[in-house]
């Protein structure tokens, strides 16, 4: 099984080492082509302005939003749950629209308010989170479910196939988000 990590900008070479320490076969992905037999695709924290723009000059954005509607796995982490969310309510635009959630962008504050919290994730046990300029979980939809929350608030959601978490869960050497993310791409 091969799994796909956007890489076009921001933690590419920080998920490509978690699922490489979880001994699965991995694949950048930086331009359509690089879509092809992938069972699932990670995408990063970073820039979601900048990620989109290069995504849309590399011919991605059509291809990859045609395999997500086909079903393909998705883990979007901090910018990227900004490019799956369904509405931003703090920017005019929205992106891929796969997930049903509103985010707030940039809604834990700037660069230096960045931390680290123990957050509840029910079935996992308590993990530590960082985030980073996150986007904060404002609505989720009928179909998704709350993986854990951190203050009240929902910080890591699921929808069918497609997960969603505010905070990083390539920087803290705890994999369990990413093998939980592997089970549904098998
Ligand atoms: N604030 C960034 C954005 O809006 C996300 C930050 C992150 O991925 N750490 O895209």
């Amino acid at each position: 099984m091969t799994l796909g990590v956007l890489a076009v900008q921001g933690d590419v070479r920080e998920h490509l080492g978690v699922l490489h320490k979880l001994g699965v076969q991995t694949r950048p992905v930086l331009k359509p082509v690089d879509l092809e037999n992938i069972k699932g695709l990670v995408f990063p924290g970073g820039e979601s302005t900048a990620m989109w723009r290069i995504m849309s000059q590399n011919g991605l954005v059509g291809p990859l939003a045609q395999a997500l509607r086909d079903g393909l796995p998705a883990l979007g982490t901090c910018a990227g749950m900004i490019l799956l969310a369904k509405e931003i309510t703090n920017w005019p635009e929205r992106y891929f629209g796969v997930l049903d959630i509103a985010v707030e962008r940039n809604a834990t504050g700037r660069q230096v308010d960045s931390f680290e919290a123990l957050v509840n994730a029910n079935s996992l046990g308590d993990i530590a989170v960082v985030f980073i300029r996150a986007p904060l979980v404002r609505r989720v939809g009928s179909q998704v479910q709350v993986l854990a929350r951190w203050e009240g608030i929902p910080v890591w959601v699921r929808q069918g196939r497609v997960l969603g978490a505010s905070f990083h869960p390539e920087l803290t050497g705890d994999t369990r988000v990413h093998e939980y993310f592997l089970n549904l791409c098998r």
